[in-house]
């Protein structure tokens, strides 16, 4: 791990680290996966302070000597409740930190060039900051926000038209049964939409009398099946020979898609649609380690958390009947397994 000047300050209050990292888990507690408000959002250290060099801690999990747990890559948002449930649990048997490990190091860089942005504009960068947290249903603090709140468009218009593109978000939550009544799965899809994107919204409605939120979570339903094809059968693995682990059934406790750009081109009476994002979907399921005599020698829980970027391409002619949007093509690539057997 390379050094940075960017690290948790135990003194501190950590807002802007805060706040980049709860954009980089996209909002969501990093235990449990549930969606946070960033003011609801705690900062965990993955690997607690108390673990120290020679600890049973950073023997598990093979820690260097110099590991520094207020370094970015040992840090997410966690919620309230799982902070003091995580507190009461043995780390050494919770081998899921280590994929949550895997995960916090990709997005180290990024947090780690979001909190650097935002400290060389520290004094605005902290009056962002609460106004991403004010509350806007005090009317004085509503007040305040819309009497300034022309002054920043009219700076910005000045200094970058096309910075007015602004960004909404768009959030889906899905549900999937199954046929044998186990508990539905529960996906999230959250698209970022520009200007091209909030257009592409009404042309779909208007035109093509179709719902982007329906559309998105198809694809987002699609992709997850995709993967769930490619690495959700587990079926037989063989072990250290001759030994065969068997896994049961497979849960997906989280499916999550980040759509970043949603767009439409219009040829003749063709309307093409394009959705890019990143899904990621985690797998959990038990299984069991038996010998070449098809004895049991142990229980087995394993875990794989995929991450990916998806691609998809949906159409819709005039004539076709309304609401009719067809998925062309979900493409996925930059396909990044990680995953852990106990
Ligand atoms: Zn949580």
């Amino acid at each position: 791990m390379t050094s940075t000047t960017v690290r948790y300050n135990p003194r501190g209050t950590n807002r802007p680290l805060r706040t980049a990292l709860y954009d980089a888990w996209r909002g969501s507690c990093y235990w449990c996966t549930r969606t946070l408000q960033l003011d609801q959002a705690e900062i965990d250290h993955i690997i607690p302070q108390a673990a120290v060099a020679g600890s049973s801690l950073s023997a598990a999990f093979g820690l260097p000597e110099d590991f520094d747990v207020h370094d970015p890559g040992n840090l997410a948002p966690i919620c309230g409740p799982c902070n003091k449930a995580k507190r009461a649990l043995d780390l050494t048997k919770t081998p899921v930190v280590a994929t949550r490990m895997e995960e916090a190091k990709r997005k180290r860089s990024r947090v780690i060039a979001d909190v650097e942005a935002m400290v060389s504009g520290r004094l605005l960068a902290r009056h962002f900051t609460g106004v991403r947290t004010a509350s806007l249903n005090d009317p004085a603090t509503r007040a305040v926000f819309l009497a300034e709140a022309p002054f920043v468009v009219q700076r910005l218009a000045a200094e970058a038209p096309t910075a007015l593109d602004y960004r909404t978000t768009l959030i889906v939550e899905g549900q999937d049964y199954d046929e044998h009544g186990a508990p539905p799965v529960t996906r999230t899809v959250s698209a970022t939409l520009d200007n091209h994107g909030r257009d592409t919204q009404l042309v779909l409605a208007h035109v093509c009398g179709a719902d982007l939120a329906d559309l998105l979570d198809q694809i987002a339903r699609e992709t997850c099946e995709q993967l769930e094809e490619e690495y959700g059968s587990w079926g037989e693995t063989a072990g250290e020979s001759p030994e065969l682990i068997s896994w049961g059934e497979l849960d997906t406790p989280h499916q999550s898609i980040t759509f970043d750009r949603v767009a439409f081109e219009e040829s003749g009476d063709t309307y093409t649609f394009t959705a890019t994002g990143e899904a990621q979907i985690v797998f959990r399921a038990s299984g069991t380690r038996s010998d070449s005599r098809g004895d049991e020698l142990e229980d087995l829980q394993g875990e794989a958390w995929i991450v990916c970027r998806t691609t998809a391409q949906a159409s819709w002619t005039r004539g076709d009947v309304l609401g009719d949007v067809l998925i062309d093509e979900v493409a996925l690539s930059d396909v990044d397994v990680n995953s852990w057997v106990e």
